[in-house]
């Protein structure tokens, strides 16, 4: 079947590699992850990565409980670094070449973050994922994904929940909520549906960049959503 997204760029929030746990990463639900990219990226989608670090650190929380913002967020992006090197081992093991850029440079364990060469990478087959956020503490993963996915002329942002999209109401909680297939960002931010952070969202939307909203747990739903197939919520300007 033909492919909707030749590029995508994914986010896999920190959260989602807990598994069962409260914090940390759990080696079977990484490499359920990675088995579902390596399919993904057999089929020739060009593949980025942005992984989060709220299973280690979240500097917004730190920040909060009277930790220095600024210093709380780069121990966030150093977690997310770490994220970074988990999933690049297990796409290895999955057979998927891949490198690990980083936004902040630590030269020994990851290269930095080079445009140019990222392009390159995925042009050549190469899974990419991108390590540190944006750089900049302030900033989230969302929006990091959104810059890059930007950066690297993605065709969509797949933003990766334990929800198979995103609902009218709680699915947990309301028997009635509906799963949007379609939205626009105007109704998005209509209806408070709060799909990543604004900043992030503003920067898809600004860019007509499209974000798709799936769940990482569906067995694949991530190749259902590049074929274009009814899998989450879509939305687009
Ligand atoms: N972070 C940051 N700048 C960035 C990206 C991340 O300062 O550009 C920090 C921030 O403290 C954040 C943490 O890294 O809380 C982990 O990222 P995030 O919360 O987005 O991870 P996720 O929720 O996806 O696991």
């Amino acid at each position: 079947m033909a492919l909707r997204y030749r590029r995508i760029l994914l986010k896999l929030s920190g959260e989602a590699l807990m598994g069962e746990g409260s914090y940390g990463i759990d080696r079977v639900t990484l490499d359920g992850m990675a088995a579902q990219v390596a399919r993904t990226a057999a089929l020739g989608v060009q593949i980025g990565i942005v992984i989060g670090g709220g299973n280690i650190f979240r500097g917004v929380s730190a920040g909060a409980a009277g930790m220095d913002r600024a210093q709380a967020d780069y121990m966030g992006m150093l977690a997310t670094v770490i994220n970074a090197l988990a999933l690049q081992d297990a796409l290895r093991r999955s057979g998927v070449d891949c490198r690990v850029q980083s936004a902040l440079t630590i030269e020994q364990v990851a290269e930095p973050y080079i445009r140019g060469k990222a392009l390159r990478y995925l042009e050549e087959g190469k899974v990419v994922i991108f390590a540190a956020g944006t750089g900049n503490p302030f900033f989230t993963t969302d929006t990091a994904a959104a810059l890059r996915g930007a950066e690297m002329a993605a065709d969509i942002v797949l933003k990766a929940t334990k929800v198979d999209g995103v609902y009218s109401a709680d699915p947990k909680k309301d028997p009635h909520a509906n799963r949007y297939r379609t939205l626009t960002f105007d109704e998005a931010i209509g209806r408070n549906l709060g799909v990543m952070d604004a900043t992030a969202f503003a920067l898809c939307r600004e860019q007509k960049l499209p974000v798709c909203v799936f769940s990482i747990f569906k067995p694949g739903a991530l190749e259902r959503v590049v074929r274009g197939e009814d899998e989450g919520t879509l939305v687009t300007v």
